[in-house]
């Protein structure tokens, strides 16, 4: 059997790389993903490293639980349905006095 023709399935369990509720502090970027351009064909849900993807009622959606801002998806998306987008805005590791 090629490869094309297996089903497309999550390469890891999620959280196997990273998890826990302070992703978003760990996060430099988060990608977001533009529903009009994306065809579904889960491409990103199979090279995401820990299965923060999934598709939920006909939309790619991001558990944000585990997703750690890498960026693969967006480079492997076939379409560019996904932008990488800055988890902060302003300054950052500045503390202001
Ligand atoms: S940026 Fe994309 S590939 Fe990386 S962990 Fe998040 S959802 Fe997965
Ligand atoms: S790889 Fe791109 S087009 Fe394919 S499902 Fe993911 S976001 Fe949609």
């Amino acid at each position: 059997m090629a490869a094309k023709e297996l089903p497309v399935v999550p390469s890891a369990r999620p959280g196997t790389m990273a998890a826990g509720a302070a992703m978003e502090r760990i996060r430099e970027q988060r990608p977001v993903i533009d529903h009009q351009k994306c065809n579904l064909c889960r491409e990103c849900l199979l090279y995401c490293p820990d299965a923060a993807l999934a598709v939920d009622k006909g939309e790619v959606r991001v558990d944000w639980h585990f997703c750690k801002g890498c960026g693969i998806c967006a480079v492997e998306c076939p379409v560019r349905a996904i932008t990488m987008v800055a988890e902060y805005a302003g300054n950052r590791g500045f503390i202001e006095k």
